[in-house]
């Protein structure tokens, strides 16, 4: 009989999250148990709470940047053992043999499974997910604030790898929250310029020393026009309309407009704009494990790591408050106090 696994749960949209156990099925002969550490709060959890994308099911387990050790594996599993330091992100299964799987593009099966969606996540004690998505933890990272760079982290880092940004490029990375503190420092990193775009001015210091090379409100008519026609790459990281065509502005010719952020309304996109400049504009969910493991070793030689407000999971509401509110700097981790 296999042992229940206490969580936090919403019974309904937007409701509070409150102590919840469910008793799992048996562990799959493919899946690994984690004994979750940590987990970081993305915007993502806070946009399924309340139901927004219309898909959420109930009780809904949150929690989709968890840092923790492998306390359980299947019977296939040769490449995880208990007690391994993991991560695990959006994604927990992939179907392992279509093409996209088979080419190491994992985060884009057609039956990719996210770790909240109809299933349990990681405000847990534990957690469960095929053992190719529980990335190995290199040794020279802070468990304590890792779990952000399953989701946040890899979902910044994999546009740089997908679309080959060069060091010499002139970047933008627009929405400077938990993504978006990540990506200025992933980007610096690579060798950038880059420019942070922000609506909070409070936060051009923190920018700067965040990786940014300038910083600029996206608002600011005359800011935005002596940046013309001079990035490279740009990645957007709200979920918030803004004026993209003041945004596709500031693209060199061949430029792209990347957005991760889940923006729900269609974009307005001048078509002239992008064919007068060869430009692009497009998507991607978060990256392949490939990818997650070696956004994790760059980390670790860079020491990026995210700028964390720690919460006991105990607080786990007043944290969704904080978050909802927009004052976190610049994600919030949640520490397992589950008992
Ligand atoms: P977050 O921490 O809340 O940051 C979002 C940022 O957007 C804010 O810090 C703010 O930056 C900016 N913003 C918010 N409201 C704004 C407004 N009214 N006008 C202008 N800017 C505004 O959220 P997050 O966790 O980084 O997630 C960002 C988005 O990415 C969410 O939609 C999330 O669902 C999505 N996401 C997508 C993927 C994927 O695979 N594609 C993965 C993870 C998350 P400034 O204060 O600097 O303006
Ligand atoms: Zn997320």
């Amino acid at each position: 009989m296999p042992q229940q696994i206490n969580a936090y749960a919403a019974m309904s949209p937007k409701g509070k999250l409150e102590r919840y156990s469910y008793t799992p099925k048996p562990l799959g002969p493919d899946d690994v148990e984690i004994a979750v550490q940590y987990c970081g709060i993305c915007h993502s959890d806070l946009s399924l709470l309340n139901n927004d994308w219309g898909f959420t099911t109930y009780p809904f387990v949150p929690g989709h940047e968890v840092a923790g050790k492998i306390s359980a594996v299947g019977s296939n599993v040769v490449h995880r053992k208990v007690g391994d330091p993991v991560g695990l992100g959006w994604y927990s299964k992939s179907c392992m043999g279509c093409k996209q799987c088979l080419t190491g593009n994992h985060n884009l099966c057609p039956t990719v499974e996210g770790t909240i969606i109809g299933r349990p996540g990681g405000f847990a004690d534990r957690v469960r997910c095929h053992w190719s998505w529980a990335t190995p933890l290199p040794a020279e990272l802070d468990t304590a604030k890792a779990g952000p760079l399953f989701c946040a982290g890899v979902t910044v880092f994999n546009p740089m790898v997908q679309f080959a940004v060069k060091p010499t490029d002139r970047v933008g990375v627009v929405g400077i929250g938990g993504l978006g503190h990540l990506a200025l420092q992933f980007l610096n990193n690579w060798g950038c310029y880059v420019v942070a775009f922000s609506s909070s001015d409070s936060k051009r210091d923190e920018a700067m020393k965040l990786g940014a090379t300038e910083v600029v409100n996206s608002k600011n008519a005359d800011a935005m026009k002596k940046l013309a026609k001079s990035l490279d790459f740009i990645i957007s990281t709200v979920n918030v309309p803004l004026d993209w065509g003041t945004i596709l502005d500031t693209l060199a010719p061949k430029g792209r407009l990347h957005l991760v952020g889940a923006l729900a309304e269609p974009l307005p996109v001048n078509v002239f704009q992008l064919l007068t400049s060869q430009l692009s504009v497009s998507g991607s969910p978060l990256g392949s494990p490939a990818t997650t493991a070696q956004m994790l070793d760059f980390a670790a030689r860079h020491k990026i790591a995210p700028i964390v407000e720690e919460y006991p999971m105990s607080q786990i509401n007043e944290a969704f408050e904080r978050l909802e509110s927009g004052k976190a700097r610049y994600r919030i981790v949640l520490k397992n106090d589950l008992v």
